[in-house]
């Protein structure tokens, strides 16, 4: 049993296809073909609005979706880690609650894959039942140089939890938490335990993160001395938090760094001008940006250095809603960038960074990326009443 769609504007992935594309699928949603509309026959699904293929959240943390609400906005980041670290707690019934509400809206909205941030096993029961796509980073931190080892250890536990659960039928990989919360002995464990994998980083999502790495100054010192985290061993590098952690990944990592807020053209230089290759997938979460530090990344000067763009929600704790076509919205209010563009960090670029481009990311043959209708455009933009629901 086949399923033809089409509607206004059809987007595969890549570009808005010209003349009357169809999108014929099998009753699983395997694409079979795109073709004329003359050539489909009948029984054709007629949409208004703008088909693509499924959308991929390539920065989230679920387990934290009970924070809704909860923290304030415009705290700038360091006051937001230190709220998230104390509010974190609350009952085992309502984080599984909030983490399902979360999923179902997802996959409502045309979410197809999230790169999710794991800090606990909470999320195995909801991962389990989702029909979402997962690549589970589990996240290890800590600064205290002389734990590093115990730290590993410590998260290899939940490691192990998503290894013989393998929620979602993804991947689960280590990852470092940040520039700021991971000692230089434990980014060289990270590196030796990921060779070879897709790991993510929080990037320079504040100015603090630069000033710690070039000076050992700025708010992140506070931080250390209110966690009673003593920093005496750490080293300042004189170059940014970028220049002075890539370097300690030599593994052939495939690396998704998230918010790039604080990146800048000498770092990117840097990036361009390294020896050895390394691949880099940036990911934007704007909303988060906004609510948290009230400032947005450089993104037309990383679209100069052709940058490997991605898109991102990051948690229900610094974001109104897990929704990728508001973080296009959101982008397209900074920037002159088209909805294709957009459309593509949203897409193929996403399920490349999550390494499932052979599933998803495009109507390509073979591929089940999912189909998705965008509503309401303004012309070829997401205007402010546009929405996304998943019709396949
Ligand atoms: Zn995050």
């Amino acid at each position: 049993m086949y399923r033809k769609f089409t509607a206004e504007f059809v987007f595969n992935g890549h570009k808005i296809l010209p003349g009357t594309p169809v999108v014929v699928t099998d009753s699983a949603g395997t694409i079979i073909d795109v073709v004329e509309g003359q050539d489909a026959g009948d029984g054709i699904e007629v949409f208004q609005g703008m088909l693509t293929p499924g959308f991929v959240n390539a920065h989230c943390h679920l387990e934290l979706s009970h924070l809704k609400g909860m923290i304030p906005a415009n705290t700038g980041l360091v006051s937001f880690v230190q709220q998230v670290m104390s509010n974190r707690a609350c009952s085992a019934e309502q984080k599984q609650e909030a983490m399902m509400t979360a999923d179902a809206a997802m996959y409502a909205a045309g979410i197809v894959a999230v790169g999710d941030i794991c800090n606990t096993a909470d999320s195995i029961t909801v991962k389990n039942q989702s029909k979402i796509h997962w690549h589970n980073f589990v996240e290890v931190s800590g600064f205290v140089d002389a734990k590093a080892q115990q730290r590993l250890d410590e998260m290899k536990k939940v490691y192990d939890q998503f290894q013989v659960a393998n929620p979602g039928k993804g991947n689960t990989t280590f990852s470092p938490h940040a520039p700021y919360s991971v000692s230089k002995t434990l980014f060289q464990l990270l590196n030796d335990a990921t060779a070879g994998q897709l790991i993510t980083i929080h990037n320079q999502e504040c100015a603090a993160e630069n000033h710690l790495y070039q000076q050992k100054t700025g708010d992140f010192l506070s931080l250390y001395k209110n966690f009673g985290i003593d920093i005496s061993v750490f080293e300042p590098t004189g170059k940014t938090s970028f220049q002075s952690w890539l370097p300690m990944f030599s593994g052939a990592q495939s690396i998704l760094a998230v918010h790039n807020t604080f990146i800048d053209i000498e770092d990117l230089t840097f990036f361009k001008n390294l020896s050895k290759p390394v691949e880099v997938y940036y990911c934007i979460c704007i909303n988060a940006n906004k609510h948290i530090e009230q400032i947005t990344p450089p993104l037309e000067l990383m679209m100069k250095h052709n940058c490997n763009m991605v898109i991102g929600t990051d948690s229900l704790a610094s974001n109104y809603q897990l929704d990728i076509l508001e973080e296009i919205k959101a982008i397209q209010q900074e920037t002159n960038l088209p909805l294709t563009e957009l459309l593509q960090w949203a897409t193929l670029n996403g399920a490349r960074a999550l390494q499932m481009e052979d599933k998803i990311g495009s109507f390509e043959k073979g591929k089940k990326p999912g189909i998705v209708l965008i509503e309401e455009l303004t012309g070829l933009q997401a205007g402010p009443q546009s929405f996304s629901r998943r019709i396949l």
